[in-house]
């Protein structure tokens, strides 16, 4: 039975975030120090995710699993959850479409065997080609590691690639060109993130968002581009270039918001089921999971907070309310 919210739009797909760590400091989603970690009692064991996976996959047709964090890649063993999540299948007995987001620092030693588990397809953020801005805004020196594990990911046989860029104004907005042409080059999708309001350190603010329109226009002046109809469900709008090398993507969350057509949930790493990146509230899961709830109590509490799922989000109302949990708590 397909999963439909109260303004007709169906669910297909499941953000799980795997963990709240994560090896990078990106300015614009942690603060340098001081984050504090959940203990590793409070995180989903794979078998629970596996079993929330499981219930969506089966019960409501969710063909679509995203594993995310954190920095996914640092949960140890990630290849056993991706192969358990590999094994689930729709009503139709198709196998879901399995994806992962990642900052790609350890992508070299891990994309074959990310591959082999049966993962499907893989974003990498990278925000800079320049070391010592990659630096500053990752507050890590990882640039070449990155770079190293998109090509490895690619050379084991995830293509297209898909990298997306968060841009902030007076950070990396003037490496928009540089950053297409590395796409352009290297046949990888670059997708533009507008800077959300969703930092650990409240910093964002309207002005540094650099918008869709604004970015659009810098890539259409230098390589000529023409819209990709039907986004459908998907975050990103998209376009070709016209000389034929590819595409490129923006996902306009703050300057037009997709809630209209959203067909995502989240599943965050200690086990809250939420049904909007800026949800003010959850739904838990874990406590069903581990009082000895049934795989219907469990798809009543999945179904009820899809009721509930609102029309959308607030950033541009005056009354918006910031989730109390960050990016990287919730599951980008
Ligand atoms: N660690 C992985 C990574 O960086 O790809 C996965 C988790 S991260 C939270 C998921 C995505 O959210 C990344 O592409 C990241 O750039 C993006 N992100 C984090 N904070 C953001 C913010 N404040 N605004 C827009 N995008 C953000
Ligand atoms: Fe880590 Fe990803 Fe957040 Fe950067 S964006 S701090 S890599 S979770």
């Amino acid at each position: 039975m397909d999963l439909i919210d109260s303004f007709g739009r169906t669910v297909r797909d499941l953000r799980i975030s795997v963990t709240d760590r994560c090896n990078f400091r990106c300015t614009y989603c942690m603060p340098a120090e001081g984050m504090v970690w959940l203990d590793r009692s409070e995180v989903l064991t794979f078998e629970e995710i596996e079993r929330v996976a499981r219930i969506c996959v089966e019960k409501f047709d969710v063909n679509s699993l995203r594993l995310t964090g954190g920095e996914p890649t640092v949960r140890a063993h990630l290849p056993r959850l991706i192969t358990k999540l590999a094994a689930l299948r729709l009503s139709n007995g198709e196998k879901p479409d399995i994806a992962l987001t990642t900052n790609g620092a350890t992508l070299r030693n891990i994309a074959l065997e990310l591959r082999d588990a049966g993962l499907d397809r893989i974003n990498v953020s990278l925000d800079s080609l320049k070391a010592e801005r990659f630096f500053a805004m990752t507050r890590r020196d990882e640039l070449v590691n990155v770079l190293a594990g998109i090509a490895e990911a690619q050379l084991v046989g995830f293509t297209p690639m898909k990298v997306n860029v968060v841009v902030e104004r007076g950070a990396n907005d003037d490496e928009i060109l540089d950053l297409v042409a590395y796409g352009r080059d290297n046949n990888i999708e670059i997708r533009f993130i507008e800077f959300m309001p969703l930092d650990a350190t409240n910093e964002w603010e309207r002005k540094k968002v650099v918008t869709q329109d604004e970015i659009i226009s810098v890539i259409n002046a230098e390589y000529p581009l023409e819209i990709v109809p039907a986004r459908g469900a998907a975050p990103a709008d998209r376009w070709r270039y016209v000389d034929g090398k590819g595409t490129v993507g923006v996902i306009p969350s703050v300057s037009h918001p997709f809630c209209a057509d959203c067909d995502r949930v989240r599943l965050t790493s200690d086990g809250q089921f939420r049904t909007c990146l800026f949800a003010t509230d959850e739904f838990d899961i874990r406590a069903l999971l581990r009082n000895g709830g049934t795989d219907d109590e469990i798809a009543e509490l999945i179904r009820t907070a899809v009721g509930l799922k609102w029309a959308g989000h607030q950033i541009n109302q005056v009354n918006f309310i910031r989730p109390r949990r960050s990016m990287s708590q919730i599951g980008g």
